[in-house]
């Protein structure tokens, strides 16, 4: 694993339904709650095994038409961090390599049209 991969600091913030993450080679991704229910990485929301990895990062950017919180932040080891909701739904183990990769920031994730 690189070692870049690793963040420096987890924010969330419920009231501006945002995850941030500052990571250690100074990039930062600010990822809607929305977006990151969404894309919750267990089986059952990813649609079984043969589905994996199909996330979709234009989820960041769509109005989200539910609301959603983070109750609590676990780290996994060094390299995830699994994320309870406040609709209970705490299966998802999202590894630090997929939120660096989902990044929905302009250098990341450039401007659709
Ligand atoms: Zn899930
Ligand atoms: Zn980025």
């Amino acid at each position: 694993m690189q070692q870049t991969l690793q963040p420096e600091k987890v924010e969330v913030s419920n009231s501006d339904q945002e995850l941030f993450i500052k990571w250690a080679d100074g990039h930062k991704s600010v990822f809607s709650l929305f977006g990151l229910r969404k894309n919750c990485p267990c089986v059952t929301c990813r649609g079984g095994h043969g589905r994996m990895n199909s996330f979709d990062q234009s989820l960041f950017f769509v109005e989200p038409n539910q609301y959603f919180e983070v109750e609590s932040i676990n780290q996994i080891g060094n390299h995830a961090i699994q994320i309870t909701w406040n609709d209970g739904h705490n299966t998802g183990m999202y590894q630090w390599e997929t939120l660096r990769e989902l990044c929905p920031c302009e250098e990341c994730y450039p401007k659709q049209e």
